[in-house]
């Protein structure tokens, strides 16, 4: 394979994996010049040469060296200009491209190939000498900053004064001799911060920026979005090393970002922005507000500029056009860019767009209808984890709100936090588990962390392409970008809007989906499923073969989750129906009675309200499995704690207060995760477990005899390891459900099963199936028991795991390949013990994509995962059979 690559190079066809040889930007340029698109020549230096980049003690060996000229003879051919000419001079812009787009997180360097001498070249050739100037002052600007490490304010700030010196607002307000002025404070600038003179020499510049990109991929904010992202750092990045095409040669010049369909919404438009007069980050910099591009979207807004549609009428039109043709050969929305260059439109990068999660589905929707793609790459297309902040709340608009200013929806989603002006607070507030919202003037690639940790972000400045709007959009974080309403002070912490100011801490909601901001905190409702959404998900569930159901114990969180689509109740906690105030005294009651016939009487109090709760689930779940849990946890977990909590329970109990402590010294445990738990209690105490049986039993009769349809019980004996345990449970099961169906003269179905959640179970699962008709992974237990590490405690230490690569992941958000080895023992053997036996799983990972895939591989039967979480499993578990 050749390392470096012309974009028209016939090779780049042949190669296997294009994106990561030639990065996502180089692939696709290289493929736009193919299918005949205006690309400025050029040619990509590929990720294998980063690689050898650092294997070289970063440094370009002289073999790399030697080719990059000989490609830039062919591209000097090409565009009939020479790099460094004093005639005729060639520009290049150089551009880094990982693999996959990492926004903002690696550096452009435009204009490059410009010194003291080629700037007056360029000034004759075109001229424009202030188009010269500016091209060269921004050039001294970017590669100042990316390469010399010259930090860029310095040279915003010297703009700055010296329009506030000539009393003009705009960068477009200053002339040739105003740029001239800056070029030299810009190069005594740089001189003063790096020592070192701003290089003349051509290819000096090139060879630097090309190092500058290689070293970008290992710098702090690259490894922050891919450790947020799980981009290996091995991949590296590539670079692109372009012809220049200018859009700040003039009025009839242009530049902008455009996306062939609404990002935010999934409406089938051009959607974008551009700046006329203007090149490169002009647009997503925020420091000029860009214009629209269609003529609909610059009246939705009411704004006054030009659109391009009517200010370039032809050029918009062979825009709209070539991405009419982008769309159909990529078979996905675009965002695209281009420069505009004395009316002649150029494509300079062209990629699928980052979208809400909202514009995906519809999209996918859309182009299913449209005949570009099937329903098998519908469902494919979407990212299940991405439903997430469909299925989130937005604002209540019943609720009344006082809206204080507004910004761009940037990205939609209601949520509401304290105010906090840096990342860094933004983060030390997520850490004590506060909900902040992140107020910045704009964003940039260092603050990535603090808009994870936030809430929302909202911006002063900037639009809808905005650093901030595009990486809020791709974490799902509400954002409200662009507010001039707002005037933010960093150093007195607050912000001022015409009428109102705001202080660090203070609470506001942001609604990214109409760009309202609000003071104080706005309840929010539940979005419902319907459209598009709907549609996707009929076509997901006929592809899936794994069922979903859901862990729930409460009549709301089961409304929701069949709202979403559950077929059934994978884990419904008994002990989670306990904590409710009445309750939790004849709880505490049952636990401290030293006698039989004491904790009797208080599980009689408690027998009403459980068969009450069981009576309305049952009904919700009419037709549906439900899989009852008995009490699981240690006993300790409801102990009083209280001064006041002791005192009531020891007048219940009728019971001296010292009598009542020393019990709770008794029932004491060093290590309770690992002590009296789980079917221990229902063999201490069978009593108890009597009690719940009882209850289901019961409200199963109940329902039955009113001849109202039921849910089908299934009852799980938690925390069973050996054959004795799960047939001593089984036996008292059916023996109280003996009781109630002779008591109350009905016949009820139902089945009893077990927990895997201990190493033994597994192992040992052949002797537990004779007694168990299911068995739910409870995979939480099992990833504690068979790790050996706390799932309370690992938080603290989990993060050096993940650094230091012994974990890649959470194994408690996504099941580890050991515990998966246990599940496949245990699925194995049991349906060997058991051929009907029925297999399902109920840990948190039942909600994880990855998980879900695995659950789908071994054969389960169903997942279990939290109500919100339902579609999310069913659209993994359709991609799973994909
Ligand atoms: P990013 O990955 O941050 O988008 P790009 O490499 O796409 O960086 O460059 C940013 C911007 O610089 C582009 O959107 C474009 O406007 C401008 N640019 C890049 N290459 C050229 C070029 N050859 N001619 C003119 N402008 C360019
Ligand atoms: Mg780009
Ligand atoms: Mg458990």
């Amino acid at each position: 394979n050749k390392l470096i690559l012309n974009f028209k190079s016939k090779d780049s066809k042949k190669i296997k994996n294009p994106k990561n040889f030639l990065g996502g930007k180089g692939a696709n340029l290289s493929e736009m010049g193919r299918i005949g698109l205006p690309v400025p020549p050029g040619f990509t230096i590929s990720t294998k040469v980063c690689e050898l980049f650092y294997k070289d003690k970063k440094k370009l060996n002289s073999q790399i060296i030697n080719t990059i000229k000989k490609e830039l003879k062919v591209i000097e051919k090409e565009v009939g200009k020479k790099f460094g000419d004093l005639k005729n001079p060639l520009l290049l812009s150089v551009r880094s491209g990982a693999r996959v787009s990492m926004p903002g997180m690696m550096d452009t360097i435009l204009n490059l190939g410009l010194n003291d001498n080629t700037v007056i070249a360029l000034a004759n050739k075109t001229s424009n000498k202030r188009f010269a100037k500016d091209s060269y002052r921004r050039f001294i600007q970017m590669y100042g900053n990316v390469v010399m490490g010259v930090e860029g304010y310095l040279f915003e700030e010297l703009i700055e004064n010296y329009k506030l010196t000539k009393g003009v607002l705009l960068d477009t307000d200053l002339d040739e001799n105003d740029w001239e002025g800056l070029i030299n404070d810009f190069k005594k600038v740089v001189k003063d911060k790096a020592k070192k003179d701003f290089p003349q020499n051509v290819y000096d510049q090139l060879l630097g920026a090309i190092s500058a990109v290689f070293l970008s991929w290992e710098s702090n904010r690259a490894k922050v979005y891919r450790k947020l992202n799980q981009i290996p750092s091995e991949w590296g990045t590539a670079v692109n090393v372009q012809s220049m095409v200018f859009g700040n040669m003039g009025d009839d010049c242009a530049t902008g970002v455009v996306f062939t369909r609404n990002p935010s919404d999934g409406v089938n438009e051009v959607y974008g922005e551009y700046l006329i007069n203007a090149q490169g980050e002009d647009v997503v910099a925020g420091t000029r507000t860009p214009q629209y591009i269609t003529k609909k979207a610059r009246k939705d807004a009411k704004a006054k500029e030009a659109s391009m549609e009517e200010s370039m009428p032809k050029v918009f039109k062979q825009l709209d056009k070539i991405l009419k043709v982008l769309e159909k050969h990529y078979k996905d929305m675009q965002d695209v860019e281009f420069t505009v260059e004395s009316k002649k439109l150029w494509m300079l990068q062209t990629r699928s767009g980052k979208r809400t999660s909202k514009s995906a589905v519809r999209i996918a929707v859309d182009m299913v209808k449209e005949k570009l793609i099937s329903k098998k790459e519908a469902v494919m297309r979407i990212d299940p984890a991405s439903l997430d902040t469909l299925l989130h709340p937005t604002l209540d608009e019943k609720s009344s709100v006082n809206i204080i200013a507004s910004g761009l929806p940037a990205s939609p989603g209601a949520a509401s936090g304290k105010v906090v002006f840096s990342s860094e607070e933004a983060e030390r507030l997520n850490d004590m588990m506060q909900d902040t919202i992140l107020v910045r003037v704009e964003t940039s690639p260092e603050d990535i962390h603090g808009m994870h940790a936030a809430k929302g972000i909202l911006t002063a400045r900037g639009g809808m392409t905005s650093h901030a709007a595009v990486v809020a959009r791709g974490m799902g974080r509400p954002c409200v970008s662009g507010s001039s309403e707002i005037d933010i002070n960093y150093e007195a912490k607050l912000f001022k809007t015409s009428f109102t100011e705001v202080k660090e801490g203070d609470i506001i909601t942001i609604d990214g989906s109409t760009g309202r901001i609000i003071l104080g905190e706005v309840p929010t409702v539940k979005p419902e499923i319907s459209g598009d959404f709907s549609k996707l998900m009929s076509w997901a569930d006929s592809f899936r073969k794994l069922k979903v159901r859901t862990n729930s114990e409460t009549p709301l969180d089961t409304k929701t989750a069949r709202d979403f689509g559950a077929e059934g109740i994978g884990l419904c906690r008994t002990e989670h129906m306990f904590f409710d105030e009445e309750r939790i005294l004849s709880v505490r009651e049952m636990i401290l009675s030293k006698t039989v016939e004491d904790r009797n009487k208080a599980l009689a109090k408690l027998l009403p309200h459980q068969r009450k709760d069981f009576v309305e689930i049952f009904k919700i779940m009419n037709g549906l499995p439900v899989t009852v849990r008995l009490l699981d946890p240690p006993l300790h977990e409801f102990l009083p704690k209280t001064e006041k909590e002791i005192n009531d329970v020891a007048t219940v109990v009728g019971l001296p207060l010292k009598e009542i402590e020393s019990r709770i010294n008794e029932l004491h445990e060093q290590n309770p995760m690992l002590g009296h738990r789980g079917c221990r209690l229902g063999i201490s105490f069978p009593e108890i477990y009597e009690m719940q049986c009882r209850a289901i039993f019961e409200a199963l009769s109940e329902l039955k005899i009113k001849k109202i349809k039921s849910a089908f019980p299934e009852i799980m004996i938690p925390l069973v390891s050996t054959e004795a345990e799960i047939r001593i449970m089984k036996d008292l099961v059916v023996r109280v459900a003996k009781e109630v169906q002779k008591d109350k003269k009905v016949k009820l179905d139902f089945l009893v099963g077990t927990m895997i959640e201990l190493p033994r179970a597994a192992i040992k699962a052949n002797d537990i199936a004779k007694h168990a008709e299911f068995f739910s992974f409870g995979t939480n237990d099992l990833t504690q028991t068979t790790f050996g590490l706390s799932r309370d405690d690992s938080g603290k230490f989990l993060n050096d795991y993940i650094e230091n690569k012994i974990f890649s992941i959470d194994p408690f958000i996504s099941i580890d390949d050991g515990v998966g080895d246990l599940v496949e023992i245990a699925v194995e053997k049991g349906r060997k013990q058991n051929k009907k036996i029925k297999l399902g799983i109920c840990g948190e990972h039942g909600g994880d994509p990855k998980s879900i895939h695995f659950c789908a591989n071994v054969g389960l039967d169903y997942v279990s995962c939290s109500p919100y979480r339902v579609p999310v499993a069913r659209l993994a578990a359709a991609q799973a059979e994909l």
